[in-house]
């Protein structure tokens, strides 16, 4: 790597640090991607000589608004909602919504700068974006939610559109808030719009197939790295952390190629279960009755115990799916599932494993796929269904999944190769950013100065 490149990229990184105070998961995703990037600058002078890097770390636009709403006992609540709309070279704004209590403008811009090059690596026509509020739904009634899903979209409906900005789910947001906010859209828009929104129910534009597709596409993902190894998923045992769409989709794919899961996790502590869990117990607890892990425990009998505030990356595996929040697998993890003899970790998560931790698996040999290729499979699948919307078309659950298989093999392919040209065979975090990267920065020089 040259000096001129070398510097920079520290220049780029400083000015975040100057313009983006008190946001750290910022500067943390926009430090890992910029690592990659010197090399880059190096072989493709356009990019450096469009200050294209400088350029695309700064949100093309961003929103902040009040959410106001009234809970059940008619009391007031005010909660801060988010929209960044990262960038657009290639095509709409894409990425979900988060409602979670520690969602900051931070959390959010960070978020929308990893759905960037995630978009890009699909290979479909997507721009990055990301948005959420503070609200905490845990404990709230059906009808808070609404009320908050309408009051949240009273405000965001200007700013979207089937060809300008498309949010979906993502951590607090499933099924149930995305028809709320569709609902809502709907009203003050007067439009049945079905491609304004992604994660839709199956009867009123929704795609089969999308629940499960970010947890199914990161064992595709896994999968795919396994068989670089000479291996595959029959008969290893994984440690999966979280218990929301992501843990229990991954977990119903790798159970059905042969591997045995057992953990899930939750904020209150994680459950070891020795015959593997039981997904549709799962399922039931988690998607019907909203319930926590310590109800699954209590249901499955005596294969399943709950270990309050433990952590699973205590329990040794072949593979480590982090699918629950950003930063939960730190160098102290990482340690002990490298001692335990971890193969593969691949984040079903955005962000889920600290810099320290990454640096550690890759030192150790261990296959490691990140967020914005591994779990690349929930967008890609709700580029899936944008494309049926615009077709008023409706695929069968066969096709999207064997899409979606395309799709992540494809990712999987494109980061490996995009590595070895560059002399990091194997580093699929180069990889992914790199080739990312490229396919958004050559739109962008090709836009012009915008
Ligand atoms: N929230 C998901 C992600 O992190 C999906 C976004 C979408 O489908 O737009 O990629």
């Amino acid at each position: 790597v040259s000096a001129t490149s070398a510097a920079r990229i520290e220049a780029v990184y400083d000015e975040i640090l100057r313009r983006n105070p008190g946001e750290p998961e910022f500067h943390q995703a926009v430090r890992e991607v910029l690592e990659s990037l010197a090399p880059v600058l190096d072989a493709r002078p356009d990019l450096a000589d469009a200050r294209v890097v400088e350029r695309i770390v700064e949100p093309e636009r961003q929103f902040i608004f009040r959410v106001p709403w009234t809970d059940d006992e008619g009391e007031i609540h005010v909660n801060r909602g988010f929209r960044i709309e990262f960038n657009s070279a290639l095509g709409p704004y894409k990425g979900g919504l988060r409602f979670h209590p520690s969602v900051t403008l931070g959390t959010v811009k960070f978020l929308g700068f990893e759905q960037i090059f995630k978009n890009a690596l699909t290979g479909l026509n997507m721009g990055g974006g990301k948005g959420g509020s503070d609200f905490d739904p845990h404990g709230r009634s059906d009808f808070e939610v609404m009320r908050f899903a309408q009051s949240f979209m009273t405000e965001l409906h200007r700013h979207l559109g089937a060809d300008i900005d498309v949010p979906a789910g993502d951590i607090g947001v499933g099924a149930r808030e995305i028809g709320y906010m569709f609902g809502q859209y709907r009203r003050i828009t007067r439009r049945w719009e079905a491609g304004v929104l992604t994660g839709k129910g199956l009867d009123w534009g929704g795609s089969a197939g999308r629940t499960e597709a970010t947890g199914y596409g990161n064992v595709v993902f896994t999968a795919e790295m396994l068989k670089m190894r000479g291996e595959d998923l029959d008969g290893q045992q994984v440690v999966v952390s979280g218990s929301g769409n992501v843990a229990i989709y991954s977990i119903e794919k790798a159970q059905a190629l042969g591997a045995t899961v057992v953990t899930i996790s939750d904020s209150g502590g994680y459950v070891y279960d020795d015959r593997g869990i039981d997904v549709e117990l799962l399922k039931q607890v988690k998607e019907q009755e909203r319930g926590r892990v310590s109800d699954y425990a209590d249901r499955r009998g005596s294969s399943a115990t709950f270990v309050k505030d433990g952590s699973v990356w205590d329990v040794p595996a072949d593979i480590a799916l982090p699918s629950a929040t950003q930063n939960e697998l730190d160098t102290d993890a990482a340690r002990t599932l490298i001692r335990n003899g971890v193969k593969a970790v691949s984040e079903g998560a955005n962000m889920p494993t600290t810099p320290g931790a990454v640096r550690l698996f890759q030192e150790a040999g261990v296959s490691f796929g990140p967020g914005k290729a591994a779990n690349a499979g929930g967008v890609a699948t709700s580029g899936l269904e944008m494309q049926q919307n615009a077709g008023r078309e409706k695929w069968t659950f066969e096709q999207v999944e064997g899409e979606l298989t395309r799709i992540m093999e494809s990712i999987h392919q494109t980061c490996y190769e995009t590595a070895e040209h560059y002399g990091v065979p194997g580093d699929y975090v180069f990889g992914a950013n790199v080739a990312g990267f490229e396919r958004v920065a050559d739109a962008m020089v090709a836009q012009g100065v915008i």
